[in-house]
């Protein structure tokens, strides 16, 4: 069973690098509510603009909404495959940072191998 859905090595390797160390944000430019189909502040945020940014590293989309007080909240479109689907309640849980990390070092250290990942309470098989 493969974490992510398929797609290209770059981007897998753009994946594990985000989890690992976080996003490179490149700031893209001003975006008002409404100008674009399905761009709009979060709920109970009025007059509000965003700052949108895209990630230069795994292509997902970052809106930051600001408000006059300076109020700031986060929106995001991750690109398909970076956000584990829990699809079934028997699913594994999202993997956690650590995990990330290790898929990360392992392509640091030419003597490692990926760890494999095995359920809560099973036997790996
Ligand atoms: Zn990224």
């Amino acid at each position: 069973m493969s974490l992510v859905r398929p797609v290209s090595e770059r981007l897998k390797g753009a994946f594990v690098a985000c989890h690992s160390e976080g996003h490179q944000w490149r700031h893209e430019g001003r975006v008002v509510g409404g100008s674009e189909e399905g761009v709009r502040p979060p709920y109970g945020m009025t007059d509000a603009v965003a700052r949108y940014s895209t990630c230069t590293s795994c292509t997902s989309e970052r809106f930051r909404w600001y408000t006059r007080s300076g109020e700031a909240i986060n929106q995001y479109r991750y690109a398909e495959g970076y956000l584990h689907k829990k699809v079934r309640p028997d699913d594994e849980a999202a993997p956690t940072r650590q995990w990330w990390r290790q898929q990360l070092v392992v392509t640091l250290f030419e003597d490692m191998r990926p760890t494999v990942r095995t359920r809560k309470g099973r036997r790996a098989s």
